[in-house]
């Protein structure tokens, strides 16, 4: 699952770092990609510098396997390949190789451990790493901030994921768009949340993620804050909109069919 935007800061490494804590402490054997070179989703994790000889990175030009470059998380069952600062100039790196949009795609084939699921941390852009990304993924998820402009860029965005379709992926799905850093003190918000609804309708998860300081304190600790703090507003949310995703996931079987 591709978790992507390309407006930064919307919360889609908030969502990376908990929702795949929260898949993994289901039982899920879980790989969270850092696919941005900010690398934030490796530092929220508690991945040191030392413990990123083999990054997203590696894996995109074919010098490290998926296997190789993963490494173990705070969060038992959750894996994590992280990102190094090479990874910015990758964008420009892949133009010239073959298969450029396919990497990404290509490593996860030939990986050999038996994940339950891979959620992919993207870049705040539709460069070519978001696009290995949608061209890897089954599914994409959408973090949508509660504010004035969260639907502008929305339609870029889905005809990002129409172009890739028809190209790549004819099975990209969209497996939600989830309202991000609502504050249920501002009626602005509240507006914003009624109108993504009215436009996009059922593909908006019913549980949205207030405005929740322990979510962006969890970080500076290298933990996520379901582990942080996980009695916290913002944990609580993440468990909710969780269970509504393994709820829209495609079984195994309905994938083997
Ligand atoms: P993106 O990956 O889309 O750029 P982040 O997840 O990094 O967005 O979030 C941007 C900033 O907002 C970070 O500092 C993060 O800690 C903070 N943040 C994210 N979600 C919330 C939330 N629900 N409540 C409070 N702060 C949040
Ligand atoms: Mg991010």
């Amino acid at each position: 699952m591709a978790i992507a935007n390309q407006k930064g800061g919307v919360g889609k490494t908030t969502s990376a770092i908990n929702l795949a804590t929260a898949l993994a402490a289901t039982g899920k054997y879980t790989l969270l990609i850092d696919l941005d070179p900010q690398g934030n989703a490796s530092t929220g994790l508690g991945i040191g510098q030392n413990q990123r000889a083999r990054s997203s990175y590696d894996v995109l030009l074919g010098q490290a396997s998926v296997d190789d470059a993963a490494v173990g998380s705070p969060v038992p069952r959750l894996d994590v390949i992280p990102a190094t600062v090479d990874l910015s100039g990758a964008e420009i790196e892949l133009v010239e190789m073959a298969e450029r949009t396919h990497r990404l795609a290509q490593a996860m084939k030939r990986a050999r451990e038996p994940y339950d699921i891979v959620l992919i941390d993207c870049p705040p852009s539709l460069g070519l790493l978001t696009i290995n990304a949608m061209v890897a993924a089954d599914s994409l998820f959408v973090p949508l901030q509660c504010e004035f402009f969260a639907l502008e860029g929305l339609s870029q965005l889905l005809s990002t994921v129409e172009r890739i379709r028809t190209r790549f992926n004819p099975g990209l799905s969209i497996l939600g768009v989830a309202l991000t850093m609502y504050d249920k003190r501002n009626r602005l918000t509240d507006q914003v949340a009624q109108d993504v609804r009215a436009v996009l309708g059922r593909v908006v998860f019913d549980t949205v993620i207030p405005r929740n300081v322990r979510l962006s304190e969890a970080p500076s600790h290298g933990l996520p804050a379901l582990i942080y703090d996980h009695r916290c507003s913002g944990s609580q949310a993440y468990i909710a909109l969780a269970r509504e995703l393994i709820a829209r996931m495609p079984q195994p079987a309905e994938v083997a069919a």
